[in-house]
């Protein structure tokens, strides 16, 4: 499943195409993703004009005029491509290959855009993602962002605001910083990176970061920094590489180089001075990264 940094890299090579643009045909392949699509969703957005491409945790979200927003999800295989007359480009870094088969393209926004005509085209083997349409001004009350703890990016995720979820709680650090509650989009591939950035266990008890009098210790500030830096890090290093992996049509090895604990079991710690090695262990069904002889 894409996680943040690969949904925001996605943001970042649509913006450019869609934002300013006027949908002149929506195309439904087929009535449902995951779920239905949305009711009269091609009448609802032709002729809309497109003001500006966003996301909240791992949804993409598409701005048109008249107060309505577009939510995507790409569940497990889903990509957007672009393609103008004479090229097609899949903007995005992915973790997993991205397929360009036709035969499983399902949405397709034919656009008017200020270089004339360009097609966006949703494509999604699996059929794991998902397209809604609501009013913006009523997506708080969206269900899936009802309950969102704040983005992992910026200044509101900070040390004191994770010392009053801490507090008081024996839950593991790992299935905390997976709780989208707690944070927005965080998934199990940054939470790894970040505990091993903090030097921070992922069996410790959460309330051992936090003060009797429910202060953050000095430790939690350190994870909270990690937690923003490792994702502030790969969407900027997933931003800049953009180009050279559309044009090597090679959606593999950005992320790959970018982990330090994740998916490398059994090999050294990378962390400086450390002799330790990464480990696996699985904690609520899901592989956790770690070394234990740096992350207390
Ligand atoms: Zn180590």
């Amino acid at each position: 499943m894409p996680e943040l940094p690969e949904v925001e890299t996605v943001r970042r090579g649509l913006a450019p195409t869609m934002e300013g643009a006027t949908v002149q045909r929506l195309e439904l392949r087929r009535p449902d993703l995951r779920f239905p699509l949305p009711r009269d969703f091609a009448a609802r957005v032709e002729g809309h004009r497109i003001l500006a491409l966003s996301r909240r945790a791992k949804y993409l979200l598409i701005d048109f005029e008249g107060d309505l927003t577009s939510i995507a999800h790409l569940g497990m295989s889903g990509s957007f491509r672009i393609e103008a007359d004479a090229a097609a480009e899949t903007p995005g870094i992915f973790h997993h290959e991205r397929s360009k088969d036709e035969k499983h393209d399902h949405v397709l926004f034919h656009l008017k855009g200020a270089e004339g005509p360009v097609r966006v085209i949703y494509n999604d083997p699996r059929r794991f993602g998902f397209m809604d349409l609501m009013p913006r001004s009523e997506l708080d009350t969206y269900p899936a962002f009802r309950d969102l703890g704040p983005e992992p990016v910026g200044n509101i995720l900070s040390a004191d605001y994770l010392a009053t979820r801490f507090a008081g709680r024996s839950q593991p650090l790992k299935s905390a910083l997976l709780d989208q509650k707690v944070i927005a989009g965080l998934g199990n591939i940054y939470v790894c990176e970040a505990m091993w950035r903090a030097h921070l266990s992922p069996t410790r008890k959460v309330s051992s970061l936090v003060t009797k009098t429910g202060k953050p210790k000095a430790e939690l500030g350190l994870l909270t920094e990690a937690i923003r830096e490792v994702i502030a890090d790969a969407i900027e290093a997933g931003g800049s590489s953009l180009r050279d992996h559309i044009q090597a049509d090679g959606t593999l090895g950005y992320f790959q180089h970018f982990f330090r604990a994740y998916d490398r079991e059994g090999r050294e710690c990378l962390t400086d001075g450390c002799r330790g090695t990464v480990e696996r262990i699985v904690q609520s069904g899901r592989s956790t990264f770690y070394c234990r002889h740096c992350q207390k």
